[in-house]
């Protein structure tokens, strides 16, 4: 695959007291120049594990990692410490949920923005702070001037996700991966940020991966979706697909648990019923088989026997057949 970023059969495993964790098992997916792919699960679904993996940030004593990650040509995962700290903040750069604990709470905001400029780009001091003033700017934070000199504390918590996506983009990264970058934000300011973001991919063509457990997040923001369970890519499809025609039992559940914001009725949501498997040990065959309303479409014991597979482009790794899988939801699930 010549993608801008290809991930292939990746894996990573965690050893634990209690056994080996399989946190991805098995992900492919391809990025390209510009674009944003939602990658969207519950927690524990492997979502966060698969960007640490491609930033490089595991812990290599008790990570297993398989697989393969290449970002522009470059082979990542088998890449020395020295390769990947040259990349991230300068070609790869993230955003995290929780602004205050990827801010320093003893460095003022203008120097925490500037200090990846002045390592991967060799600038002056001097020549970090005009920087860190331009990136406010184009945050939209007003009177950067002055707020350079503020500590984060003296920030509001959407302008902390503010100054943090000027932190990721202050070297113009090529990959920007955030995750759950709004969760923690009230709604309005939420869609304020994820317009920022919108906007800023514009103007520096980054490739975005935007991880979160909420389809609304991705509703106007991605162009492509993955949806991940216990470790493992269950659907793939550009987000129209994903939004008005998804074949995955677990889409379906994730979309019905929703809420609408359009609607001026309170409706109820019907949030899938059961939890994420452990990932010690997770079921056999389809992992998402003792949560799910459809085996009996299926048959026999092939959804609690075989795993289905996930094939590249649009997809769904389901044993439903292909007519099932486009029949079922309008027919069955989509009037609530
Ligand atoms: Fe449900 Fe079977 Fe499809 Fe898994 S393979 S999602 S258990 S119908
Ligand atoms: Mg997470």
């Amino acid at each position: 695959s010549d993608a801008f970023l290809s991930v292939r059969d990746l894996h990573v495993r965690f050893s634990t007291e209690d056994g080996i964790v399989k946190a991805v098992d098995g992900l492919s997916f391809d990025l390209e120049r510009g674009q944003t792919l939602g990658i969207v699960g519950e927690s524990g679904s492997g979502k966060s594990v698969t960007n640490l993996a491609v930033l490089g940030l595991h812990d290599p004593k008790a990570t297993e990692i398989g697989g393969e990650i290449v970002l522009d040509g470059q082979e990542l995962t088998g890449a020395r410490d020295k390769t990947l700290e040259k990349l991230r903040g300068n070609k790869m750069a993230m955003i995290f949920q929780d602004a205050l604990t990827s801010l320093s709470p003893y460095y003022t905001i203008g120097r925490q923005i500037a200090e990846p400029f002045i390592k991967h780009t060799g600038a002056t001091k001097r020549e970090g702070r005009l920087r860190a003033i331009e990136m406010l700017t184009k945050v939209g934070i007003p009177q950067p001037d002055l707020r350079v000199d503020d500590y984060p504390h003296q920030f509001s918590g959407g302008m902390r996700q503010r100054a943090m996506i000027a932190m990721a983009l202050v070297c113009n990264p090529q990959l920007l991966i955030a995750d759950e970058p709004t969760t923690a934000l009230d709604v309005t300011v939420q869609a304020q940020i994820l317009d920022l973001l919108k906007d800023l991919q514009q103007e520096f063509g980054s490739a975005i991966i935007l991880i979160t457990h909420d389809l609304g997040v991705v509703a106007n923001t991605a162009d492509d979706v993955l949806v991940m369970y216990a470790g493992r890519a269950v659907e793939r499809g550009s987000v129209k697909e994903i939004l008005t025609q998804p074949r995955h039992p677990y889409t379906w559940g994730l979309l019905s648990s929703m809420p609408r914001l359009s609607s001026d009725v309170n409706e109820a949501l019907h949030p899938i019923p059961g939890s994420p498997p452990s990932l010690l040990n997770p079921p056999s065959g389809c992992a998402f088989h003792p949560r799910c309303g459809f085996a009996q479409e299926v048959g026999g014991t092939r959804c609690t026997d075989e795993r289905p597979p996930l094939e590249l482009g649009r997809a769904a790794a389901c044993h439903l057949s292909a007519d099932q899988k486009q029949t079922l939801f309008t027919e069955q699930i989509k009037p609530r």
